[in-house]
C-alpha cells in the first residue's frame, strides 16, 4: 500500500480525548464538562428552531452572536471570532499567523492538543516549564523570545492545576513578547467573582493578544461546538475573512450560542455552584489527607501519595470500576496525581464515599 499521507502528518501521533462513555450512568467528572445541564432558554430556542430554515446557508460572520459577544465583553463585533468550539480557534491562529515549521510555545505541562496542532502544522514546539509552585517563570517572555516563538499559549485559569495568573503578569507578558501571546481561558466562567479578573480590556492596548472562550464547560454546551475569540481587530480579522471555512458555525449553532450568551443569569447560577462544590472538595479531600491545588477552575488537581488506595492510577481505576470517570495522566509532574471535574453536590458525594472505601481497604 503506497502512502499518500504528508510526512510529518505519517509520523505524528493525533490527540487523545478523554474518555466518552456511551452509558448516560456513568458519573463523568474526567473532561470538565459543566455538570448542569443547559437553561431552558437554550431548550426553548431549539425546540422553535423551524427546520425549513435549515435550506439556505447561516450567516458566514456569526453576524448575531458577534453582536451579542460584543456587548457582553464591552468590545465592538470587529473584535469577536466565533468557532466550531475553542479547538477551532486554535487551529486557525496557528493557520493564520505561524510559518510552516517555525516554532509555537507552550507553557509546560498544558493543552496536550497544542502539540497535536502543531505536529500538522509541521512546527516544533517550545516549552517553558511552569515553576514548581506551577507559575509562569519570570523569564516566560525572553525565553519564547530568544526560541524564536510567534504564538505563545497560556491558559489561563491554568489546566490542568487551576492556577490563575493575574492580569499584571499577563499584561508583563504581552509587553514583552515579540509574538502572539494567547489567553485560553477555556475555565475562566468559574473564578471566584473576588479575584475580580478581567483581561478583555488588554486587547484594546496591545496588537499581540487573543482571549479564547467557549461555550463547552461554562456554559454547559461541549456537544455544541462553540467557541469564539477576542481580540484586537487586525488580528481577528484575517482569521475572519481568510482562513475560516466560509460557514464554519451552523445554523443551530449560532442560534443556541447566542441565546446561551444572553442568558448570562442561569449560566452564573451554575458556576456559583460548581464554586461553592469546590471549596466544599477541597475541605473532604483535605480531611482525608489529600491536598490539592488552590484551583479558579471547575476541577481540582488532587495528589495521591502511593500509600492512598495504591496511587493515582490504581485509584483511578478503583473509581473507574465503580462507574467514576476522573482524569489521570501518565506524565512526569502529573503522575501522582488526578485532575477531578467538580460535578454536581450528588456526583461529589459518589466520588468520595467511593475514595473512603478505598482508603479504609
Ligand atoms: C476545553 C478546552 C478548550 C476548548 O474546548 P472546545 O470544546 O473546543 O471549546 C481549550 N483549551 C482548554 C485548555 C480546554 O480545556
Amino acid at each position: 500500500m503506497r502512502s499518500f499521507e504528508r510526512k510529518n502528518i505519517k509520523s505524528m501521533v493525533g490527540y487523545t480525548p478523554g474518555e466518552q462513555p456511551e452509558v448516560e450512568s456513568v458519573i463523568k467528572l474526567n473532561t470538565n464538562e459543566n455538570p448542569y445541564p443547559p437553561p431552558q432558554s437554550v431548550a426553548d430556542v431549539l425546540s422553535q428552531i423551524d427546520v425549513a430554515s435549515l435550506r439556505r446557508y447561516p450567516s458566514p460572520s456569526a453576524r448575531q452572536f458577534r453582536k451579542v459577544a460584543a456587548k457582553l465583553h464591552h468590545v465592538k463585533p470587529e473584535n469577536i471570532i466565533a468557532t466550531n468550539g475553542g479547538d477551532e480557534l486554535l487551529r486557525l491562529l496557528l493557520t493564520t499567523f505561524v510559518e510552516v515549521g517555525s516554532p509555537i510555545g507552550v507553557a509546560d505541562p498544558s493543552y496536550s492538543l497544542y502539540p497535536v496542532l502543531a505536529a500538522i502544522h509541521d512546527s516544533p514546539v517550545r516549552r517553558v516549564s511552569l515553576t514548581s509552585d506551577w507559575e509562569l517563570p519570570d523569564d516566560f517572555a525572553e525565553q519564547m523570545n530568544a526560541f524564536g516563538v510567534k504564538l505563545s499559549f497560556v491558559v489561563n485559569p491554568h489546566a490542568p492545576s487551576g492556577k490563575l495568573v493575574p492580569v499584571t503578569r499577563l499584561t508583563e507578558i504581552a509587553q514583552k513578547l515579540d509574538g502572539i501571546l494567547v489567553i485560553d481561558e477555556a475555565y475562566v466562567d468559574f473564578i471566584d467573582p473576588d479575584q475580580d479578573y478581567n483581561s478583555i480590556k488588554l486587547i484594546n492596548q496591545f496588537d499581540n493578544i487573543v482571549i479564547l472562550r467557549t461555550l463547552s464547560k461554562g456554559y454547559s454546551l461541549a456537544g455544541l461546538r462553540f467557541g469564539y475569540g477576542i481580540g484586537p481587530a487586525r488580528l481577528i480579522e484575517p482569521m475572519q475573512n481568510k482562513t475560516k471555512d466560509s460557514y464554519n458555525m451552523d445554523l443551530i449553532s449560532q442560534k443556541l450560542g447566542v441565546a446561551a450568551l444572553q442568558d448570562q443569569a442561569a449560566a452564573k447560577r451554575t458556576w456559583q455552584a460548581v464554586c461553592d462544590e469546590r471549596s466544599r472538595m477541597v475541605l473532604e479531600f483535605d480531611q482525608l489527607g489529600l491536598t490539592s491545588l488552590p484551583s479558579q477552575a471547575n476541577f481540582l488537581l488532587v495528589e495521591i501519595p502511593s500509600e492512598c488506595a495504591g496511587g493515582a492510577e490504581a485509584l483511578y481505576q478503583t473509581f473507574k470500576n465503580e462507574g467514576v470517570l476522573v482524569r489521570f495522566f501518565n506524565e512526569e509532574r502529573l503522575k501522582n496525581k488526578l485532575r477531578i471535574t467538580v460535578g454536581t453536590p450528588q456526583e461529589n458525594s459518589a466520588l468520595l464515599q467511593i475514595l473512603k472505601t478505598a482508603i479504609n481497604k
